[in-house]
């Protein structure tokens, strides 16, 4: 394919990291990593979600899913002069713009068109209303093309998601009631940045993002760039904005570190666009302690309440984000603070169906209120989200109220947000339980634990039924527990030291 063409992927990857799309293009592709089991399971997922979406179609339709390159535009083409109402796997293309949608539907004079995702079509939960944006680029860059084509009858896409809705995708709305920018107005600075990268006129550079790089084919070469620049984006917190708006003043870690940085504060405001002087304080101190080296330890920038209590229960779930099904609950229970009392109790739903998944999480809920007086610790929103999916979908196994009472803070704490991001400061790059737990020094069993990895490991299950699959799932989740209690103790030890702000 020609570099010069915009797709509606490079858009999608766009949504994420600009220095993706660089990469992608004129980076040395020997250097990027294979896709990983996890990433190979979601293209699976995906290509068969849209088989199985197109096996099920009632209406006619055309199918081109075995044409390729020019062959196929020129069918798709023809298909569209001719006036066929519905072109499953077209290709169009127009000056710089080359798109393949899933579907071209005929609708009035002219068409639109969609795709078919195995995940849900809005952001969070079915319903929500909020579109996702790297949805949107990809359906507004073919509405462009059919516009360009003088063949678009409306200036909306569509797409087909896993719960069977069609979630229509108005370029014409503003973004929310926050963000008046329009989704056309969007897609067109994604349009541009891209034109800019491709041409050349836009530098990028690699920005550190846990959640996004960990997942990314240039994740080694990224991060060893990043290293050897002392990249401010090793910081936890400070993203790729962050860091542009620093690097007017800073280029390292180090440079940053060593600042008097009190000739930037004016005030209540500082001379970094968009940061005010708390931030700019809590990150110089954070460059200050990774640039410590190994003189650099963690502490306490205020003093927490964590009682002590007689028993504490550590808490993980699993949940399969492609079937929306919650597999596993994991408790890591430990009386009178001693190590050797701990015991793992898990709630595992051997089938990813309605059933299976209600009987875990009732047996969950049920374990939980037999444990009334034990303090329950967990490590980010993410468990308070699924249980209260959980009980709206399953609203005979408990209440509302009882996940409100279950996740009070006097009865358990999520030490992410309520104890680590507002009152301790590591020398680490971010701030997930994995880099935190093994920073003080714990070890998990699996050689390649992560939550992706359990994922692909949990349909590998499914469809083997080989119990040490299930194990492993059941390993890997008894460390995640183990590693929040861990993470516990350590916060307990950590001195304190006041911030300077
Ligand atoms: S590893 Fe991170 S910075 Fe590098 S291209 Fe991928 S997402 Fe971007």
């Amino acid at each position: 394919m020609s570099k010069s063409f915009i797709t509606a992927s490079m858009l999608y990857n766009l949504t994420s990291c600009e220095h993706r799309l660089y990469l992608d293009t004129f980076g040395d592709l020997s250097a990027r990593a294979k896709p990983n089991a996890f990433i190979q399971l979601l293209w699976e997922k995906g290509s068969l979600f849209e088989k199985e979406v197109i096996a099920a179609l009632k209406t006619p339709f055309l199918d081109l899913s075995f044409f390729h390159g020019d062959e196929k535009e020129a069918r798709t083409r023809e298909a569209m002069e001719q006036g066929t109402p519905l072109i499953y796997s077209g290709r169009l293309s127009v000056n710089n713009l080359l798109g393949e949608p899933d579907l071209l539907r005929k609708e009035g004079t002219g068409y639109i068109a969609g795709d078919i995702k195995s995940g849900s079509g809005e952001e969070g939960d079915s319903d929500s209303g909020k579109l996702k944006k790297s949805y949107a680029v990809q359906v507004a860059l073919y509405t462009d093309i059919l516009e360009r084509l003088n063949i678009s009858s409306v200036r909306w896409g569509f797409i087909w998601d896993i719960h069977g809705k069609e979630v229509r995708y108005d370029f014409s709305q503003p973004q929310s009631t926050r963000t008046p920018q329009t989704w056309w107005e969007l897609y067109q600075s994604f349009y541009q940045r891209a034109r800019d990268i491709l041409a050349q006129d836009h530098h990028t550079k690699a920005a550190y993002s846990s959640g996004i790089c960990k997942l990314c084919h240039w994740y080694q070469p990224c991060l060893l760039d990043l290293q050897r620049h002392y990249d401010l984006t090793l910081l936890p917190e400070l993203g790729r904005t962050k860091r542009d708006a620093l690097n007017d003043h800073f280029s390292t870690i180090q440079e940053f570190a060593a600042a008097d940085i009190s000739t930037l504060v004016l005030g209540k405001k500082t001379r970094i666009p968009g940061m005010g002087p708390g931030t700019l304080h809590k990150l110089h101190a954070r460059a200050q302690l990774v640039s410590a080296g190994d003189q650099g330890h963690a502490y306490l920038r205020e003093d927490v309440r964590l009682p002590i209590q007689d028993s504490e229960i550590f808490f993980d779930i699993e949940v399969d984000p492609l079937r929306d099904h919650t597999y596993l609950h994991g408790f890591i229970e430990r009386q009178h603070q001693d190590n050797s009392t701990e015991q793992f109790v898990a709630f595992f739903a051997d089938s990813p169906t309605a059933d299976a998944e209600q009987e875990a999480f009732a047996q969950s809920m049920t374990y939980l209120g037999q444990h009334p007086d034990s303090k329950v610790y967990y490590y980010s929103k993410y468990e308070r989200t699924m249980y209260r999916k959980l009980q709206a979908k399953y609203p005979d196994v408990c209440s509302a109220e009882d996940i409100e009472a279950l996740f009070n803070p006097e009865r358990a704490i999520d030490l992410y947000f309520d104890v680590v991001l507002k009152a301790t400061e590591w020398p680490t790059r971010d701030y997930s339980i994995k880099t935190l737990a093994k920073y003080l020094g714990f070890i998990w069993r699996d050689t390649h634990p992560s939550g992706a990895a359990s994922i692909e490991w949990f349909h590998r299950w499914v469809e083997s039924g080989d119990l040490e699959i299930k194990q492993r799932i059941l390993d890997y989740n008894e460390d995640d527990c183990r590693a929040t209690r861990v993470l516990l103790d350590g916060i307990r030890r950590l001195p304190l030291r006041m911030s300077i702000a």
